[in-house]
């Protein structure tokens, strides 16, 4: 990146409730992992489950539409890839700011959408105090990429 002004974030509804998938009766040791940004998930969302046109999804992303045009074609190609390959995906944190975040409960599964930055609850569902609140996992992940990339800020 070059330093003509801070990375614009991409808008992103909600952290994703999975984070990992893998191919049936393939070792974790000869599989290929793929990458894929919680942003290169938005526009698989947008574009291909909701079928919302382009303009509509980058301004619902506050991106441009050239910029939205190569994030959904990197998605695309990604999971083009892993069906055929049979790769592992990995979603991972990217630059984004979430409009709503999910409580995950890890004793009962249960998930609740909340606004971002609420304060998390014990679970409604079964009490327990081991919930986890995604978006902030997802904003702590991409806080320690951008350390291990030596980034100054
Ligand atoms: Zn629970």
């Amino acid at each position: 990146m070059t330093q003509r002004g801070p990375y614009r974030k991409r808008t992103v509804k909600a952290p994703p409730r999975f984070h990992f998938f893998k191919p049936a009766g393939v070792s974790m040791r000869t599989l290929d992992k793929i990458s894929m940004s919680v942003d290169e998930l938005e526009a698989l969302r947008l574009a291909d489950y909701r079928q919302l046109d382009h303009a509509e999804a980058a301004a619902k992303m506050a991106i441009s539409r050239p910029t939205f045009t190569r994030l959904i074609n990197q998605a695309r190609q990604k999971v083009s890839r892993l069906l055929i390959d049979g790769s592992a995906l990995v979603i991972v944190a990217g630059n984004v700011d979430f409009r709503e975040t999910l409580h995950y409960c890890s004793d009962c599964g249960d998930l609740i959408t909340q606004k971002v930055d609420t304060e998390v609850l014990d679970c409604s569902e079964c009490g327990s105090v081991k919930t986890e609140d995604l978006a902030t996992k997802y904003l702590l992940q991409q806080q320690t990429n951008m350390e291990i990339k030596g980034s100054p800020n």
